[in-house]
């Protein structure tokens, strides 16, 4: 009785379903997914029915194998069809509206991959470029009174529809653009470095807690899915007692005439840029903060890295439980972008581990395989969640997150300019 019910209620089905594509989703929407909901229920009754005969049988191996093709179809089914996407219920929370400051070429791709977040959007601009501001208006569709140029912007203060102003200009910009920021009761995302020596970010940091603003730091692994994954296997233990942590970060830097290797606007040279994805590296794989400091520079070629601009710096960080971290930041060197840790029990290796991905890495265990997602967006989208619902990232990227890397980067430069071990607290 239930078989011939469902071969009838079938049959309407696939009427339908031949009637029109299967992948339309216009106005038959509804009309569709309430055909394949209905699908869905008739294919469980079937199983149910497929079971009671095969029982009476005795087959049951006949009907593992049933089942076992209607469950690996039945994701497949849902995961590759867009009228199930469409399904799922559009979100509904509060948007993070969003203003860059900084048209460059990191905050270009930070509006690229902010047209995939869901929890928040890009609604202003701030640049020096008024080229670039009418490109962006047109290209993301910007009002033009959520335009601001350097000179104005503190009148952000009045403008409603922004709740953050995502700092992405040259380092040495950030603390006084951030404070203004803050002053003008917006939230701050600014870029690493944070600012260009640690009295700077602590400043920044006191300026956005007598606002009563969040200043969250463009840590963007603090996100990404292989390296949260590698953290939380740490936490379990998975490593054992971890000792050691080698990170190495540089690429060849070209142009000599650009900002990077101007003091004044870089604050430093690799060190700055790139040798801090080591540090934190260190810290949030190592899960410690580091006690003293050891650094030795190199510098081959002092005409395009002028005094108080880094070339090439060897450093070590030693932490509390005894973990030695031995690291390698660089302008001059190509391919290095690869994070080591071993424990008592295990290891991890990740190349490369802090580019734009896909990151790859390996552990005792086997491959680290969790899907690839663009980084910016998993960012952005994370940060409008800690702001609207205090939900916190693995790792903390605050302002005090990214004083302490500052404060590490003061040590580090005094240990390479010195020769000694340079004590910290953090
Ligand atoms: P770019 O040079 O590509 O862009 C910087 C932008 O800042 C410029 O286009 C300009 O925009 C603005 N600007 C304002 N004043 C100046 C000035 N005096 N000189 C130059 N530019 C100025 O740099 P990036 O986008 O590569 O880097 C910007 C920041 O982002 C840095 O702090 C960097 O460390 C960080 N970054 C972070 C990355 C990450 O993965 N988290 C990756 C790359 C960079 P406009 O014309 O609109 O005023």
């Amino acid at each position: 009785m239930v078989e011939s019910g469902i071969v009838q209620q079938d049959n309407q089905f696939n009427e339908r379903i031949n009637a029109k594509p299967f992948c339309d989703v216009g106005s038959s929407m509804t009309f569709y997914f309430d055909d394949i909901k209905h699908f869905m229920l008739r294919l469980n009754v079937l199983l149910l029915e497929i079971n009671k005969q095969n029982t009476t049988m005795g087959s049951r191996r006949n009907f593992l194998e049933k089942l076992t093709v209607s469950a690996v179809g039945l994701p497949l089914l849902y995961q590759s069809n867009p009228l199930f996407a469409a399904s799922e219920a559009p979100y509904q929370g509060p948007v993070l509206k969003v203003a860059i400051m900084g048209l460059g070429s990191y905050g270009t791709r930070v509006a690229e991959a902010m047209k995939d977040c869901k929890r928040a959007k890009l609604v202003g601009v701030i640049s020096g470029t008024p080229s670039k501001i009418k490109d962006w208006q047109a290209k993301y569709d910007i009002p033009k009174k959520n335009c601001y140029n350097y000179e104005n912007f503190d009148a952000i203060k009045d403008n409603k529809d922004i709740d953050a102003v995502y700092v992405i200009t040259p380092n040495g910009l950030h603390k006084d653009q951030s404070i203004r920021v803050a002053k003008a009761g917006k939230h701050v995302i600014c870029e690493k470095p944070m600012a260009v020596n640690a009295d700077e970010a602590q400043e920044m940091v006191d300026a956005c807690k007598a606002a009563k603003v969040h200043l969250l730091i463009g840590y963007r692994m603090h996100y990404e899915p292989k390296t949260v994954e590698v953290i939380k296997m740490r936490q379990n233990g998975e490593f054992g007692k971890v000792k050691f942590f080698q990170g190495q970060s540089g690429f060849t830097i070209g142009d000599p005439s650009q900002w990077r290797l101007n003091k004044e606007l870089a604050g430093g040279g690799a060190m700055m840029d790139i040798g801090i994805y080591s540090i934190n590296g260190a810290r949030y794989m190592l899960g410690e903060e580091p006690i003293w400091v050891t650094a030795q520079e190199t510098k081959t070629d002092p005409i395009k890295f002028k005094e108080g601009v880094d070339e090439t710096i060897q450093f070590q960080l030693g932490f509390p439980s005894g973990a030695v971290a031995n690291c390698l930041s660089t302008y001059n060197m190509s391919h290095l972008d690869r994070f080591f840790m071993t424990g008592s029990e295990g290891w991890v290796e990740m190349q490369p581990s802090t580019g734009y991905g896909p990151i790859k890495g390996r552990t005792h265990k086997g491959e680290l395989n969790q899907p690839h997602t663009t980084h910016q967006t998993l960012q952005m989208d994370g940060m409008s969640q800690l702001i609207f619902e205090g939900v916190q990232p693995i790792v903390s990227l605050d302002g005090d997150e990214g004083l302490k890397d500052m404060k590490i980067i003061d040590a580090i430069y005094k240990a390479a300019e010195t020769g000694e071990k340079v004590a910290i607290s953090l």
